[in-house]
Parts: C-alpha cells; sequence; structure tokens
C-alpha cells in the first residue's frame, strides 16, 4: 500500500508526528517519510504472510510505499519475515516468526500485534538514533499476555457494550477485534465526522469516507467482518446518548476517545466495567480496566488534570483567541467560531462550529499556521501505535475472560511500541486523591448501587473486591 492513499492533511500529520520525535522542522520530517519499503514474506508460512498484509496495510499509512513482495531501486529497506533471502548489497530487517512455536499457525490478532511492533522496528531502522526509543533486538513473547492459546477462538459474548470513539484507536480496537469471535451488541458513540487529517490513523477509513459521520463509517465497514455482534452508529458523544440516565445504565464500556479530559468526563457516567486504551504520542499505550465495585483507579484517577494539561489548553486558548475555559468544553461553540475566524487568516467560523479544539489545533499546526507546539500531546500518532492501542484492547477482554489468575491483581499496563510487551510492568493503580470522581462519595452512593452485582462477561471469573460506599 502507497500513501497515495493518504491526503495532504493525513501526510502532514505523519510529518508533524516525526517532526515532534526528532526535533525537527515539519517540512524536513514530510521529507523524510518519503520512503519505500518492500515487504518479503515466506510465501509457505501463513503466519508470516498474515504479519506481510499488516505490516503493509499500518506503513502505508505513515511511509510513502510498503510494498508487498519484489523490491524495486527505490527502496531503502527490505522486510523479512519468516524463511526468505535478502537481496544481495539491500538493507534489510529480518522478522523471525515462531522460533518456538508461540505463533506457527497462530492467530491472526497475534500477527497483527507483531505487524505494529515490527512497523516501529522499520521506523526505528530507518532513523535509526535520531529516534529517542533504542533499538536492541524486539522479541514478542506472547507468553506476556496471560491468554490460554485456546481463548483466541472461543466466542467471547460482550453483551450490550458501548464504544466511546470511533477514532484512531476505536479504529484500531474493531480491526484486532474481527480476528476474534466477538458477540453482542455494540452502540459506537462518536459525533464526529471523519476529516482528511484523519486517514494517516484511523485504519478502516479511506478517502471515500471524508465528511461522513465516523460512527456511521466506523459501523458499515466493520460489520461484515463481525456476524455475530451487531455494530449500531450512535452519532452523539457517550454522555449525550438519550438512554443516559443517573441510575446505572452503562453496564460494559470499551474507551477509546481522544483526551484525558474526555476520559474524566465519561468517568462520570460511572461505568460498571471499563475498558480503556489510551496513547502518549508515539511513546507509549496505556492499557486500563476495572470494573465496580472497585477500590483502585478510576478513569479520572487515571487520567487526572495534569500540568501539560493545563499549559496546552491555555496555548491552545492563546494562539486561537478564545478563553481557557471555552476550549476546556472541547468542541467549539457559535461565539468561539467567530473569534477563532477574526483571529486566523483563511478560517470560515460556520465550518468550525462542534469541531474539537483539538481536532483543529492539530490541523492548524500540521499546516504550519501555528508555528510552536506545546507539549506532544497534541501531535497524533502513527496508525501502527494507534492499532497496537485497539489491538491490546482487544487482548485485555480476552485476558478478563479466560483470566484464572493475577487478572484482578492490575488494572493498568504501559506498552511501549518500539519495546517487548513485559507482562511484569502491569500494576494496580490506586485511588488518586482528590480524584473528582472517586473523591465524591454522594454520587458514588447514588449512582453506584446499580453495580453491587456487575455483569460479567461470559466465563469471566469474579473479583473479590470490596464494594466501597456508605
Ligand atoms: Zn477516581
Amino acid at each position: 500500500m502507497s500513501t497515495d492513499t493518504l491526503t495532504n492533511e493525513a501526510k502532514r500529520e505523519n510529518a508533524a508526528m516525526l517532526a515532534a520525535a526528532l526535533g525537527i522542522g515539519v517540512e524536513a520530517a514530510g521529507e523524510a517519510l518519503q520512503f519505500e519499503v518492500a515487504i518479503t514474506a515466506d510465501p509457505t508460512d501463513a503466519t508470516a504472510t498474515a504479519i506481510a498484509a499488516d505490516m503493509a496495510s499500518l506503513l502505508g499509512r505513515t511511509i510513502r510505499s510498503a510494498t508487498l513482495g519484489e523490491a524495486d531501486e527505490a527502496v531503502v529497506l527490505e522486510i523479512l519475515i519468516g524463511d526468505v533471502g535478502a537481496k544481495a548489497g539491500r538493507r534489510s530487517l529480518r522478522i523471525h516468526v515462531g522460533s518456538e512455536g508461540a505463533v506457527i499457525g497462530g492467530p491472526h490478532v497475534l500477527c497483527l500485534l507483531v505487524a505494529c511492533h515490527a512497523a516501529a522496528a522499520t521506523m526505528q531502522a530507518i532513523f535509526q538514533d535520531r529516534l529517542p526509543f533504542g533499538s536492541s533486538p524486539l522479541r514478542v513473547s506472547f507468553d506476556q499476555f496471560g491468554i490460554e492459546p485456546m481463548e483466541f477462538e472461543a466466542p467471547v459474548d460482550i453483551g450490550h457494550a458501548y464504544l466511546a470513539g470511533a477514532g484512531a484507536i476505536g479504529n484500531g480496537f474493531l480491526w484486532a477485534a474481527r480476528h476474534l469471535d466477538f458477540r453482542g451488541t455494540l452502540d459506537i458513540a462518536d459525533d464526529d465526522d471523519v476529516s482528511s487529517g484523519n486517514l494517516n490513523r484511523q485504519i478502516w477509513f479511506t478517502k471515500d469516507d471524508i465528511g461522513l459521520p465516523k460512527a456511521d463509517r466506523l459501523a458499515a465497514l466493520a460489520q461484515g467482518s463481525f456476524p455475530r455482534l451487531k455494530l449500531i452508529p450512535r452519532r452523539l458523544r457517550l454522555q449525550d446518548l438519550p438512554e443516559k440516565s443517573n441510575g446505572p445504565w452503562l453496564e460494559r464500556l470499551f474507551v477509546a476517545v481522544d483526551s484525558r479530559r474526555a476520559r474524566r468526563i465519561i468517568q462520570r457516567e460511572f461505568p460498571g466495567e471499563v475498558f480503556d486504551a489510551s496513547t502518549t504520542d508515539i511513546r507509549e499505550v496505556v492499557i486500563h480496566h476495572h470494573k465496580q465495585p472497585t477500590l483502585h483507579a478510576c478513569l479520572s484517577c487515571i487520567y487526572e488534570a495534569d500540568q501539560e494539561e493545563f499549559t496546552r489548553e491555555h496555548h491552545i486558548a492563546e494562539h486561537l483567541g478564545v478563553s481557557a475555559e471555552e476550549v476546556r468544553s472541547e468542541r467549539i461553540s457559535d461565539p468561539a467560531a467567530k473569534k477563532i475566524a477574526a483571529r486566523i487568516p483563511n478560517l470560515e467560523a460556520s465550518a468550525l462550529v462542534g469541531i474539537a479544539y483539538d481536532t483543529l489545533f492539530k490541523q492548524l499546526c500540521g499546516e504550519g499556521t501555528l508555528q510552536s507546539l506545546e507539549g506532544r500531546r497534541i501531535v497524533a500518532p502513527f496508525a501502527f501505535v494507534s492499532v497496537l492501542a485497539g489491538t491490546l484492547l482487544a487482548l485485555e477482554v480476552l485476558r478478563r475472560r479466560g483470566a484464572k489468575r493475577g487478572a484482578a491483581d492490575c488494572n493498568y499496563w504501559r506498552v511501549s511500541p518500539w519495546h517487548a510487551p513485559r507482562g511484569r510492568r502491569r500494576v494496580m493503580r490506586p485511588r488518586q486523591p482528590g480524584c473528582e470522581f472517586c473523591d465524591n462519595p454522594v454520587k458514588r452512593c447514588t449512582l453506584g448501587r446499580g453495580w453491587s452485582e456487575p455483569p460479567n462477561i461470559t466465563g469471566v471469573v469474579e473479583e473479590s473486591l470490596q464494594f466501597d460506599f456508605g
């Protein structure tokens, strides 16, 4: 796949990310991404060919071209998967599969996981020491996930669940979950439309989807891959859905929204069980899970307001000519749109209403309209990072479903795309003192009773934690 499938806006998003990572200008970064790789896999090895196809999809969203098969003269790196020979004199990156029998004939979702890490390794091979992640050999070992092999084939009944966010991680989640046997109903809540700058990382979407509602397009594109999971598009943010109530209305929730603040707002709905994935630009993926009743961290504890968020909001407000309070409201209001249009040339106020501040700001950064960049968190990650987050989110469902031991002992896992996943980095994050949700006993007491007997995904072991309000 080549980046001909990408719009100029999507290419600029990639360039802005690389620019932030390398500490160079956006234009130079855009040029640095214009390289080609060829991917060659052992055709007799189904695992190798699956990884190759996934890598081509992921890298095709990031660099100029990632083609399967024969390498032409323009290729700067040949990626060799499985038992294939290198071309004499050409630089190559070799990916061994199944050296310990873990991958051979392995589930496709694990091939996708390897492809995400292999895409990161490809970038590392090209940019070497300029990327600050180190370049030791990367070994993805599946015993780190705590999932029994038979779990990959078994049906996973998620009941009636919600997915908050049909952006990069929501796309990645369904991109990975299509290799699993998910069943039930999934409402996909997102009020945003696909924009041209999304195509670098929202893996289901193509140019044909630009301007259309994300929730509708994701449900329509993915449904064919989920014969037993009904996908229902909802063109609203989760907290705006009409079925929302003060009682326990949200049994199970997958969180794939795009900001820390949005996660805290979602926590106010008091979801019964939360599967959450987030990215910290291209450095890291965070996986969080909790199920009420819990004594441990909620979304608001994990994503508490921090100095970087505060600084960034003020930075955005200053550049756009609005107040920080307006930026915190997330979406651009009618009066705010007029102020922004008055401040920044060539913007039409009517076209700005309803857009997320982060989205507009990213767009303006990519276009070089705003020169300085406060904090890298605003920059959109590469496709393989968002898809890694979505894949780990899907795997977390399997892990919880089949968990015999240990799953209840941790609620937080940080995984770097640039290093091997390590199960022992899972931790149990405690409640955060001053959490806007956990430190509100009235809210917990009023809303929480409904979750005194939380529903289970079929097959999940009970967590024996105490309910703590009152
Ligand atoms: Zn909390």
